[in-house]
């Protein structure tokens, strides 16, 4: 395999046999093909797209660049993870790992940082007081099988070849590409070793599939990716124009699960909830169907039992469950409706940038984050307002952050004389 020769052959819109697309890969994460080679591919296969075949080989080279964890069978039972593409308020995972496990299932998962503006399950984690992220596999495998529920950042030997390319592809402007979000996401969840998974692909201004139909397609590629690793994939496209729930930040976006998962909570949050753990129980090996697992569902939010293993989860990791213990921000600003009417939309986009410009996300990878800011969204779509009602409440570190904000909220914000509804759930693809 030449690296040139390949890259021109992609160019050229030719398929690329598995076995040199694996070779390329390998040489690659052993440094030995130089990035602009590999800048050059990616080019190339964003003009070009790839083939199911060559989707396969590069998700089946992604896996093989790195240590593989069987930890279904490792447990003896049926695994089930849950992973969403990125969205913005997207505290879900935190919600729906309790619920599963109070109903019986082990959840035991691996998680990502903030990727752009949408922020990482791990990051919000880690507001938790003393909540440890970095777990050995064996740390996971334990625990999952004692609490029933695990959630740790991945591992460095877990798809290293993902951590390289996700690496460049963010600063070749070749993240959008279907194939290759798709392999990216499914090394992953292949490389973890769930039997089973339930993937929240979001779409819309705030995601990364800005239309249903390139959200049908990536979830096609990925139930099939998942198909050829034996795995059960199951895609729920779901609206990202506006946030989830209310909050957007951190330690307030845990908190917002914790209510989730004390039978209250946003009532959006609270349908994802349940939508997402009914599929998990009925993919899991209880052997129910989804409506008793929706049944299910909702008896662990309302009688406790989530609750407590969401209680039980986050002491195994040396976290403090209170949500009292969160941190707070010094600056609370409650933003005034600028108009009567109703809400029409809120940019999910806007918030998050906002958000991060507040300090609850990264502009670089790496740079530290401020747990306790965000912003709380209170009127949502659809939902009518007076003029001067509170809008949504900033979270500042001070006011001059504040103020700044604010500005940059309102034009989130559109409100209008019809309200204009939406669904939230827009497909399920099985
Ligand atoms: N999430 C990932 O893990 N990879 C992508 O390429 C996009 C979203």
């Amino acid at each position: 395999m030449h690296a040139v020769e390949l890259i021109e052959r992609k160019r050229n819109g030719e398929e690329i046999p598995a076995a040199d697309l694996r070779e390329f890969i390998a040489a690659y994460v052993r440094d030995e093909i130089p990035e602009y080679q590999a800048a050059a591919f990616l080019m190339a296969v964003w003009f070009r797209g790839l083939t199911p075949a060559e989707t396969y080989a590069l998700t089946d080279a992604m896996v093989a660049s790195g240590e593989r964890v069987d930890l279904a069978a490792r447990l003896g039972r049926r695994v089930v993870d849950k992973h969403s593409t990125g969205g913005v308020g997207d505290k879900i995972t935190i919600a729906v790992g309790p619920v599963v496990a109070a109903c019986g299932v082990p959840f035991g998962k691996m998680s990502g940082r903030g990727l752009g503006h949408t922020g990482g399950t791990l990051d919000k984690l880690e507001s938790i007081p003393g909540f440890r992220v970095e777990l050995t596999t064996d740390e996971l495998v334990e625990q999952t099988r004692e609490i029933g529920i695990a959630v740790a950042g991945q591992t460095a030997d877990l798809v290293p070849a993902d951590k390289k390319l996700y690496a460049l592809r963010d600063v070749t402007a070749t993240i959008d590409q279907v194939s290759l979000i798709a392999a990216s996401i499914m090394s992953k969840k292949i490389a973890a070793g769930a039997s089973a998974v339930v993937l929240d692909v979001k779409v819309g201004e705030g995601a990364f599939m800005r239309t249903v139909e390139d959200a049908r397609e990536l979830a096609r590629e990925m139930r099939a990716l998942g198909e050829q690793a034996g795995m059960d994939v199951v895609c729920v496209l779901t609206d990202m124009n506006q946030p989830l729930g209310h909050a957007v930040g951190n330690a307030i976006e845990v908190r917002e699960a914790w209510e989730t998962v004390s039978g209250g909570g946003p009532p959006d949050c609270r349908e994802l909830v349940v939508d997402a753990a009914s599929q998990l129980l009925a993919l899991s090996d209880l052997g129910v169907d989804e409506a008793e697992g929706r049944r299910r569902a909702e008896a662990a939010l309302d009688d406790g039992s989530a609750l407590a293993a969401y209680d039980r989860w986050v002491r195994a990791q040396g976290g403090d469950p209170d949500p009292g213990r969160l941190p707070v921000a010094p600056v609370v600003r409650t933003v005034p409706a600028p108009a009567s009417g109703y809400v029409r939309e809120l940019g999910a986009r806007e918030v998050a940038i906002t958000a991060m410009e507040l300090g609850a996300g990264r502009e670089v990878a790496g740079e530290p984050i401020d747990h306790a800011v965000g912003v709380v969204c209170l009127a949502k779509r659809g939902d009518t307002v007076e003029r001067g009602d509170p809008l949504a409440e900033i979270h500042a570190r001070d006011e001059d952050g504040a103020a700044a904000a604010e500005a940059e909220l309102l034009g989130a914000y559109e409100i209008g004389d019809e309200p204009e509804p939406r669904p939230l759930v827009l497909d399920v693809i099985r």
